[in-house]
């Protein structure tokens, strides 16, 4: 895989030799199980994939790329380029604002560029209205354009489905940057209509069987679907496509209780008329972390911890993963952790910032299993292994904890 320049301070000495090592041990990826990084009186059970994606790593490099580049110019990130606070802190650091926020929401008006300002289109893409609002003004947006390899790929997949007549049905956060994008480019080629759960594609399938009447699809869906769907007429071919960072199972899920809908009213004999049998679009990013996940549950361990930003969509998922074996905190960075008895901590729940004492389990030897999603630089999970280890004087040196790896 291509390698990228990335500023030094993400990168974490400790990590790079435990994911060198493992590459080294396994280079064809075959083995998720775990890395058992042993201190004596601490032992950090670290995922086999995690930290920053092949997209995160790209949109890194164009972007301190065109800071490094356009010295004299205003320089403007669409939204958050990736989904963690420090990297677009970074960003902002270095001079570049921020046109809009998370949700949309404008931060500086349109109004007020030039054709002479650098705009970096984030890793999640954009919508097609927003790039041509920015060639409107004549910016040029190729350039520092940092959209994911693997979402083009799912705009691609939507545009095929287009092309043979299917309604596009995207499982997605709706009000995540990249569902917004993935939406617009799928609408431009055919009806198109986000669900976001299992729940709302159950509601989906009993419309298609009837179960619901027009008014309760339309109060369910407004603001869903687009302006070519009509829900009397386009829910007799579908193709499902994702996020690329929703969680694996319930991708599954959705497709099969689709597939299983238009079986039932169309039959098994006509199936392949009513639903494009595809593979869902999760990126390899996700697959790979979420697959390491799910090795770590199989481990024993006192206490799980999740490093990256609260909004992050995969890191999310690997914190609901996490959450069914062990006691789980989602932490946005060492910060959060005030002392040896006391966490601060996301629950992704009520999606709230709360406090917990005593998260870590009175244990020797203690068993942590540590990770991160995509988005978050190894730099800060090496922090947050470093907080937990200045709490106990740890029996091992990190070069003897090193060398015991196996
Ligand atoms: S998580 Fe996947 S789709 Fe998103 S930036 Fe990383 S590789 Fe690309």
């Amino acid at each position: 895989m291509k390698t990228f320049e990335i500023p030094e301070f993400y990168n974490s000495p400790i990590l790079s030799r435990v994911k060198d090592y493992r590459t080294e041990k396994d280079p064809k990826k075959k083995d998720f199980s775990p890395t058992l990084l042993d201190f004596g009186n601490v032992r950090f059970l670290l995922a086999r994939h995690f930290g920053f994606c092949y997209g995160v790593q790209n949109a890194i490099e164009l972007s301190f790329r065109a800071v490094k580049e356009n010295p004299d110019k205003r320089i403007f990130l669409l939204s958050q380029m990736i989904h963690n606070p420090e990297v677009n802190s970074n960003l902002q650091d270095r001079g570049v604002r921020f046109l809009m926020d998370t949700d949309g929401k404008t931060i500086t008006p349109f109004s007020e560029l030039t054709k002479e300002d650098v705009v970096i289109i984030p890793a999640f893409g954009t919508t097609l209205a927003i790039s041509k609002q920015l060639a409107d003004i004549g910016i040029e947006i190729k350039t520092y354009d940092t959209t994911c390899p693997f979402v083009h790929r799912v705009w691609n997949k939507a545009e095929k489905l287009g092309s043979e007549k299917f309604t596009v049905i995207i499982h997605g956060k709706p009000g995540h940057e990249e569902t917004r994008a993935t939406f617009s480019h799928s609408s431009a080629n055919s009806p198109s209509l986000i669900v976001k759960d299992k729940k709302e594609t159950q509601l989906l399938g009993d419309y298609i069987l009837g179960k619901l009447t027009l008014e309760q699809f339309e109060e369910i869906f407004k603001g869903r679907y687009s302006a070519a769907f009509n829900p009397l007429t386009s829910l007799e071919r579908l193709g499902v496509i994702n996020q690329t960072t929703m969680l694996a199972e319930d991708t599954q899920e959705i497709a099969n209780y689709l597939k299983q809908v238009m079986t039932d009213k169309f039959g098994v004999e006509n199936i392949s008329k009513h639903f494009a049998d595809t593979r869902d679009t999760l990126c390899y990013a996700t697959n790979e972390n979420q697959d390491a996940t799910h090795q770590l549950l199989k481990q024993d361990a006192d206490v799980a911890i999740v490093v990256g930003g609260y909004n992050s969509s995969n890191t999310s998922h690997l914190v609901e993963l996490c959450e069914q074996r062990f006691k789980t905190f989602f932490i946005s960075s060492v910060k959060e952790i005030e002392s040896k008895d006391k966490i601060h901590y996301f629950d992704i729940h009520s999606e709230e910032r709360k406090t917990a004492d005593s998260f870590l389990p009175d244990k020797n030897p203690l068993t942590v299993v540590l990770t991160s999603g995509a988005s978050c630089p190894d730099a800060m999970v090496e922090e947050v292994l470093m907080k937990i280890l200045s709490f106990y004087g740890s029996t091992k040196t990190v070069e003897e904890a090193l060398a015991g790896l196996n």
